[in-house]
C-alpha cells in the first residue's frame, strides 16, 4: 500500500466508505492518516462494577453473564444483557439492535463504555460501546480519538480504517525533518507521531506527537511563505537619507505626537539610518493616529528626494487621506497626486505623467496604484493602510514598483499576535500602544428591536447636542427572504417617518464614486446629520464629531468588522456611544456582542475573534489566502509557531531553495503539499 493510492486500498474500506470518505476530504490513505481526531475520551482506566459513578460515562471490564434475552415493547426491539466483573452484577441494555442477542458470548470478558444510571435499585448502562477484551483494543480500555464524521458514520468504523491505513503504510511513514531539527527542537520522529496523534499510548505520547504534527505543519507553512516572499528582512538599502528633520511637518499636524506615535518613529528612523531596506508593520488600534506616523516618515523621504507612496484599500478611505494630507503637505511645499480607478481617463493620464516625472512626491490611492501603467520616479517609500484588506502579493507589487523602497504597513485589525507572525513573519513590528489624549471610552450596548423607539429617541438628542451618527446596514438591496433592512429602504423610512425633522442621506459600495464623495464630503462638513451605511465606511474614515455608531443586525458581523466600524466615533473629545442591534439569540452571536460591550481593546477584541470563530474561518473570511491548518491551533499553539518560525529562518538563509542533501526530503514535501493547495492560495 502507498500513501498516494485511493482509499480503497485500505482494508474495510469499500466503495460505499470510500465514498463517504471522499466527501469529507479524504482521498488518499495519507489523507487518512492526516485526517486527525477532533478529541479524545480517555477509556484508559477501568472502574470496578461496586466504585461504578451512577450518572456518569464509566468504563469497566466485565463478563457476559447469561445468554442475552431479548424482548419487544410497543415498536421496540430491547435487547439485554447481565454483565458481572466479580464485584458486581450490571445490566447492559440495547435498543432496536436485535442482532446484539447473537454478539456477545455468554462468559466472554469485555470491555464497556457508557453512562451508568440506575433504575429500580438496579445498575443499567444504555447502549454502550463495547468491545472483546484484548491488550491492544482500538476502540476501548485505551485513550481513543474522536473523528469529525458524518452521522452515517460511527466513531468504530472510522477508528477501524483509520487504524488499517496506519498499519498497511507503517513502512512508509518516513521521516522528512532534518535530523538537526528533528535534535534542535527535541521532535519525536514522523512514523511515532502518526501512530500516536490517532492511538496514543499514554497522555506524554500524545502531547509528544502532537507537538511534533504542529511544528511539522507551521515550519512547512512558514518555509513556503518565505520561499514566496522570497527574501528576509536585512537587505542593503541605496535610499540615502541625510536630512531628518521633520519639524516643519510636525508644527503643521496641529497637534502633539503622544509618545506612542513618537517611539514607533523613532523605530522607523532607526530602520532608516542602519541602511536596511525597511520591512514594518505599525499595528495601532482605530483610531491611534498611525496616519501622522506614516506622513512623519512620507515627509522625511520626500525632503530627502524620494517620492513616496500610500495605497488604501476603498477609493473613500483614499479621498479622505488625499484630503486631509495634500492639505498640509502643499502647504509645506510638497507636491500631492491622487490616482483611483474611479478618475476620469484625462486625470488618471495626468497623473500617470506627474508621477513619472516625479513631479508628484506624495501618491495617494487605491489598487490603481498597481496598474501596469504606472511607473515612478524615484519611489523611495511605499505604505499600505489598512493592510488587512490586502492580500500579501498586493504589498508586495506595490513594492516591486521601485527599486527596493523602504515598505511601511499599517493595520488596524489588532490582527492576534500568532496570525501576525504567520502572515507578517517577514516583518519587524511597532505598536502605537496608546490613543490620543482626551478620547473618552466609548460606551458600547447590545440591544434588541424592542428598543428601536428610544434609540431614535437617543439619536435624536445626540443630534441636538451637534453631534451626528451612523447608521449601518448589513446591506444593500431587499432581500425579502431575510428581514434584513436595506439601506435604501431603511434610509426611506428614516427620513419620512423617523426623523422628518432631521439630514438624513446614504452611501453604499455601489454607487458612484463621484457621489460617494459628495456625501461623505457632506458629511465631513456636518451637512448630513444621519448617514445610514454599508459597510464602504468600515475602516479608516475619520470624522471626529459624529459621536454615534447604530449597527443593526450586528450579528451579521464579525467581531473584528464591529471594531472597526466602532472605531468610527470617539475620535473627537465628546463621548461617544455604539449600540448594537440584534435579535439574535444563539451563543455565539450574544458572545461577541457582550466581547464588543465589556471592552475596547482591539488585541482582547481579535483574540476573542479567533477563539470564537477557528483559525481556517479567520483566514477564510479575511482572504488572507493561507491554507487551513489540519492541526496547528493558531490560537494556542503559539509558542511552537515561534519555534517553527525560528527554524524556517534559519533554514532559509542556510539553504534558501532546500537544495542540501539533508533538507531534500523536506523540499519535496513542502512542494507536494502546496502543490495541491496553491490553487487555493491566492498569495
Ligand atoms: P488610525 O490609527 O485609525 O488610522 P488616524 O490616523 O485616522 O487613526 O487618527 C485618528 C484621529 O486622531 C485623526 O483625527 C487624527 O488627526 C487624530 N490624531 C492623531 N494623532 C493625534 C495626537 N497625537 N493628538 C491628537 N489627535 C491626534
Ligand atoms: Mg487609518
Amino acid at each position: 500500500m502507498e500513501l498516494q493510492d485511493s482509499i480503497d486500498v485500505v482494508k474495510n474500506i469499500g466503495l460505499s466508505r470510500a465514498k463517504q470518505l471522499n466527501k469529507m476530504g479524504i482521498a488518499t490513505v495519507e489523507d487518512l492518516i492526516e485526517y486527525f481526531p477532533r478529541s479524545y475520551e480517555d477509556r484508559s482506566r477501568f472502574t470496578s462494577i461496586d466504585n461504578i459513578n451512577i450518572g456518569e460515562v464509566n468504563n469497566f471490564k466485565a463478563k457476559v453473564f447469561a445468554k442475552p434475552e431479548s424482548m419487544r415493547a410497543r415498536a421496540l426491539t430491547i435487547v439485554k444483557a447481565r454483565l458481572y466483573d466479580g464485584s458486581g452484577y450490571i445490566e447492559g441494555v440495547w435498543y432496536n439492535q436485535p442482532y446484539m442477542k447473537n454478539v456477545l458470548i455468554p462468559g466472554k470478558e469485555y470491555v464497556f463504555t457508557g453512562k451508568v444510571t440506575e433504575k429500580f435499585g438496579r445498575l443499567q448502562v444504555e447502549n454502550p460501546d463495547f468491545e472483546p477484551f484484548s491488550q491492544n483494543s482500538l476502540n476501548t480500555g485505551r485513550i481513543v480519538p474522536v473523528y469529525t464524521v458524518p452521522s452515517k458514520m460511527s466513531q468504530k468504523t472510522i477508528r477501524g480504517c483509520v487504524k488499517n491505513a496506519i498499519d498497511g503504510v507503517c513502512r512508509e511513514i518516513n521521516e522528512f525533518m532534518p535530523e538537526n531539527i528533528l535534535k534542535e527542537r527535541r521532535l519525536c520522529c514522523r512514523s511515532y507521531a502518526v501512530n500516536n496523534i490517532h492511538f496514543p499510548e499514554s497522555d506524554d505520547a500524545f502531547f509528544r506527537a502532537r507537538r511534533r504534527l504542529v511544528f511539522e505543519e507551521l515550519l512547512m507553512l512558514q518555509m513556503h511563505l518565505l520561499q514566496l516572499k522570497g527574501n528576509v528582512t536585512g537587505k542593503k538599502s541605496s535610499i540615502g537619507i541625510k536630512d531628518y528633520d521633520a519639524s516643519p511637518l510636525l508644527a503643521a499636524l496641529g497637534f502633539e505626537l503622544t509618545k506612542a506615535q513618537e517611539n514607533v518613529i523613532g523605530e522607523l528612523f532607526c530602520d532608516l539610518r542602519n541602511g536596511t531596506v525597511m520591512n514594518r508593520l505599525i499595528q495601532g488600534d482605530v483610531g491611534s493616529g498611525k496616519t501622522a506616523v506614516a506622513m512623519t516618515l512620507a515627509y522625511v523621504l520626500i525632503k530627502n528626494g524620494y517620492q513616496a507612496v500610500l495605497m488604501a484599500p476603498t477609493d473613500v478611505l483614499a479621498n479622505q487621506h488625499y484630503k486631509n494630507i495634500s492639505r498640509i503637505f502643499e502647504a509645506l511645499g510638497i507636491k500631492c497626486a491622487l490616482l483611483t480607478s474611479a478618475l476620469k481617463r484625462r486625470e488618471k493620464n495626468d497623473a500617470y505623467e506627474n508621477i513619472a516625472k516625479g513631479e508628484a512626491q506624495m501618491i495617494i490611492g487605491t489598487h490603481a496604484l498597481i496598474q501596469e501603467a504606472v511607473a515612478y520616479h524615484n519611489l523611495g517609500l511605499v505604505i499600505t493602510d489598512e493592510q488587512h484588506r490586502f492580500g500579501v502579493r498586493q504589498r508586495e507589487e506595490l513594492a516591486m514598483k521601485g527599486k527596493d523602497p523602504h515598505v511601511l504597513v499599517m493595520t488596524a485589525t489588532p490582527i492576534p499576535r500568532t496570525l501576525a507572525l504567520i502572515l507578517y513573519g517577514d516583518m519587524d513590528i511597532s505598536i502605537i500602544d496608546a490613543l490620543p489624549p482626551g478620547r473618552k471610552k466609548i460606551d458600547t450596548f447590545a440591544v434588541d428591536h424592542n428598543y428601536s423607539k428610544r434609540l431614535y429617541a437617543f439619536v435624536k438628542k445626540e443630534i441636538a447636542k451637534g453631534r451626528q451618527a451612523y447608521i449601518i446596514c448589513p446591506m444593500i438591496e431587499e432581500d425579502d427572504k431575510s428581514e434584513l433592512k436595506s439601506v435604501l429602504a431603511y434610509t426611506c423610512e428614516l427620513k419620512e417617518k423617523i426623523f422628518p425633522e432631521l439630514r438624513v442621506e446614504c452611501i453604499h459600495g455601489k454607487m458612484k464614486n463621484e457621489e460617494k464623495q459628495e456625501i461623505m464630503s457632506l458629511f465631513e462638513k456636518g451637512n448630513i446629520d444621519v448617514l445610514v451605511a454599508t459597510t464602504v465606511i468600515e475602516v479608516g474614515i475619520d470624522v471626529p464629531n459624529a459621536s454615534v455608531m447604530i449597527i443593526e443586525n450586528a450579528e451579521r458581523f464579525g467581531l473584528s468588522a464591529l471594531h472597526q466600524l466602532r472605531g468610527r466615533v470617539g475620535r473627537g473629545s465628546e463621548k461617544s456611544y455604539c449600540i448594537l442591534v440584534s435579535d439574535a439569540k444563539n451563543k455565539t452571536s450574544v458572545e461577541r456582542l457582550k466581547t464588543m460591550c465589556r471592552t475596547n481593546d482591539g488585541f482582547v477584541i481579535s483574540e476573542k475573534d479567533l477563539e470564537l470563530r477557528g483559525p481556517g474561518d479567520f483566514f477564510g473570511t479575511r482572504q488572507h489566502g493561507l491554507p487551513e491548518m489540519k492541526i496547528a491551533n493558531l490560537y494556542k499553539d503559539i509558542d511552537i509557531l515561534k519555534e517553527a518560525q525560528q527554524s524556517a529562518i534559519s533554514l532559509y538563509k542556510t539553504d534558501e531553495k532546500l537544495k542540501k542533501t539533508e533538507n531534500k526530503l523536506l523540499k519535496i514535501r513542502i512542494s507536494q503539499l502546496f502543490e495541491r493547495k496553491i490553487k487555493k492560495i491566492c498569495l
